[in-house]
């Protein structure tokens, strides 16, 4: 059976390339990179060239960029590593769980941190509006984290305003850029942020791997001790293929981002242009199908106009298009948002049956966050955004791989209408025996 894995914002598989710059590590040059002997000098020499390869990929110098486990820990170390008793935190109601159980922790009543938390709502788009940052700031406040993409809807957060506003206020910002690397340049310096989280696995490179951009001079304690890797900023045996192949994915979507935008190169040719215009086919396809919308990413501009608008193909002048030239039948204005994300609900039915049916053809795609899998809550992200729990829970996250087809898009829009219609003639929701 033919198989369409729509789930990159869960994970992604190696580039080939990945592959063939990580397989010497492991067995070749297999050294611990703090041995003095010359395989541990191979092993360092490999850390030392990523290290550089990664400074340029955030834009700072090569002493800023310290290796991790991935997202979560780098997320940790943002809150674990600056926050310190009577600090405000303030972040967003829609970030992921490695920064909201984090800050959670340390705001629970006892906790020798005694960390009050500001949880700022989104706009019903997802968008995070910088205003309300800015009413957040108290004099104690000591951290600002906010991410630069959401995992669900994609959208786009305005980080460098925000960075604006943490340096007026002489606040630390941290960004979880785990969603947004690899789909949008990343420049520490244009964001204003002190520290900066990516994931290996979520750019086409390896599990377990990713960095923290950790601006000179941020007070950051480490998480782990034991040793004095990474310029005691992180303890532990540097994971040499796995540094290896983030770099190499790194050094990949750097170069995919430059022909995006470079001299020379039409926007509209670039890999993720290609990759939004698929988004826009499959989502504009999908909505032809009788109750759904997309959540978030549409702002209405009529006042009372519906925020999760639908699509319509009437081409009325003057309305905003989608790239495959639909028109929306309100007047909405978009907001940015990753080139490979959408997330779409199904009027009567539970999202959790459509993606075991849509599975049993043959394609991945994800309900809420696949990092809460098994789990039966709807998404924290969509019910910020305003929605019930119901057409929560009646959500899918299409993300869509870099190497996405037409032919794809084409197979996931045969079986989406159809095993919709199978359920819905079969729901509990749809029936009204479920809350
Ligand atoms: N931050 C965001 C926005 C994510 O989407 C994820 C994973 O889905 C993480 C952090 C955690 O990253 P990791 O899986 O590398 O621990």
């Amino acid at each position: 059976m033919k198989r369409v894995y729509m789930d990159a914002n869960a994970t992604t598989p190696l580039l080939p390339e990945v592959m063939e710059a990580m397989r010497p590590y492991w067995i070749d040059h297999f050294g611990n990179a703090s041995s003095i002997h010359l395989d541990g000098q191979q092993a360092r020499a490999a850390v030392d060239s990523s290290r550089a390869t990664l400074a340029e990929f955030f834009n700072c110098h090569d002493a800023e960029v310290v290796f991790n486990s991935g997202g979560t820990e780098g997320d940790n170390t943002a809150i674990f590593g600056l926050l310190r008793p009577g600090d405000h935190l303030i972040t967003t109601a829609i970030e992921h769980s490695a920064i909201l159980e984090a800050a959670e922790r340390l705001a629970q009543p006892g906790s020798r941190r005694g960390v009050e938390v500001t949880y700022v709502a989104p706009q019903p788009s997802s968008l995070i509006d910088p205003a309300a940052i800015q009413r957040a700031l108290r004099p104690e406040t000591r951290l600002i984290s906010v991410m630069l993409a959401n995992n669900e809807t994609g959208v786009l957060q305005p980080v460098e305003e925000i960075g604006k506003i943490a340096r007026a206020a002489g606040a630390f910002f941290h960004i979880d850029a785990v969603q947004g690397a690899g789909k949008v340049p990343i420049d520490v310096r244009r964001f204003g942020c002190h520290l900066l989280t990516i994931s290996a696995h979520k750019m086409y490179g390896p599990k377990g791997v990713g960095a923290n951009f950790v601006r000179r001079g941020t007070p950051v304690e480490s998480l782990l001790v034991g040793g004095g890797h990474e310029r005691r900023r992180r303890a532990g045996t540097e994971n040499v293929p796995g540094i290896v192949g983030l770099a190499k994915a790194a050094e990949l979507a750097m170069h995919a981002l430059e022909d995006e935008t470079g001299e020379g190169c039409a926007l509209e040719d670039g890999e993720l242009a290609r990759l939004a215009r698929l988004r826009d086919r499959l989502e504009a396809g999908i909505l032809q199908i009788p109750g759904t919308g997309v959540n978030g990413t549409y702002i209405p501009q009529t006042p009372g106009a519906p925020s999760l608008p639908r699509i319509c193909f009437c081409g009325k002048g003057g309305k905003p298009q989608t790239s495959t030239g639909h028109v929306y039948e309100n007047d909405c204005k978009s907001v940015p948002r990753v080139a490979n994300t959408t997330n779409i609900w199904f009027d009567n039915l539970e999202g959790e049956a459509l993606v075991i049916a849509l599975d049993l053809k043959g394609v991945a795609v994800s309900g809420g966050s696949a990092c809460h899998s098994g789990a039966t809550d709807p998404s924290h992200v969509l019910l910020a955004m305003g929605l019930d729990k119901t057409r929560a829970r009646s959500s899918l996250r299409f993300s869509l791989l870099r190497t996405a087809t037409e032919a794809d898009v084409d197979y996931v829009l045969q079986v989406v209408p159809e095993a919709v219609e199978r359920l819905r003639a079969i729901s509990p929701v749809a029936a009204g025996t479920l809350g």
